[in-house]
């Protein structure tokens, strides 16, 4: 697979990664392999998910090693990657594998790796091990053992969503959006599922999010429309008022 990374990443004696540990609305979990995201440009973003995102995220980590992980579990959001619902844990940890780290935040997050598909494919690159029975943990104190409280808020929210490649920002957009119209009581009445990602353009369907569904019957414009922009829209379309 060939990828374009930052020429600076690409010439990098030791590569130090600082993930915060987050819930993702489109791959459950963001820790250590996503957070290399931040080593390619931007217009390769929306290649990338274009291509699927789990597939070029593991390909990014078979070509790019990071020396060391430094997690930051402070307070992160395990629903949300843009925040806004914090969970305080106060504690950071530090490895060198981070297939391993990816595997142990879906254990404490009450998820399996088969659940975020990138972390088996970056360890069949070769990228690390999934293998937490046989690996070595040391924890500094007893509150650095504790789970994360089971947040499934987005897995709901998703159950109104076909998403065929969209990037981050449109999905990260569209599902706190989601989550307003659920808070006013609305979000039970949507009568059709919303389309999102590159894989509607130029298709034709009834709503639709982004300039990628421009030829829907009713379309959020903007690429990518805003969260307000979003909830406005979807109020008013629930309500009657853009249909
Ligand atoms: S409309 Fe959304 S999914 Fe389409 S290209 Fe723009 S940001 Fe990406």
């Amino acid at each position: 697979m060939k990828l374009n990374v930052c020429e600076r990443a690409a010439n990098i004696d030791f590569l130090i990664n600082v993930p915060v540990l987050k819930g993702h609305c489109q791959t459950k979990i963001t820790c250590a392999l996503k957070n290399m995201k931040g080593l390619i440009p931007n217009t390769e973003k929306r290649h990338f998910h274009a291509m699927g995102l789990h597939e070029p995220i593991a390909h990014l980590n078979a070509g790019l090693h990071q020396d060391f992980v430094v997690v930051d579990n402070i307070c992160g959001d395990l629903d949300f990657e843009d925040g806004g619902n914090p969970v305080v844990m106060n504690r950071i940890w530090a490895g060198t594998d981070p297939v391993l780290i990816d595997s142990y935040v879906c254990q404490i997050m009450h998820y399996t790796t088969k659940d975020v598909p990138y972390i088996e494919l970056a360890e069949k690159l070769g990228v690390g091990s999934t293998d937490l029975k046989n690996s070595h943990i040391v924890y500094c104190e007893e509150n650095a053992r504790k789970e994360l409280p089971k947040s499934r808020k987005v897995v709901e929210l998703q159950d109104a969503v076909e998403e065929v490649e969209s990037c981050s920002a449109c999905y990260g957009y569209l599902i706190p959006a989601l989550e307003m119209l659920k808070n006013d009581g609305l979000f039970e009445k949507l009568d059709t599922k919303i389309c999102i990602g590159q894989g509607y353009r130029g298709k034709t369907g009834k709503l639709g999010v982004g300039a990628c569904t421009c030829k829907f019957e009713h379309n959020v414009k903007g690429c990518p429309p805003t969260e307000n922009q979003i909830y406005d829209f979807l109020k008013q379309y629930i309500l009657g008022e853009n249909k």
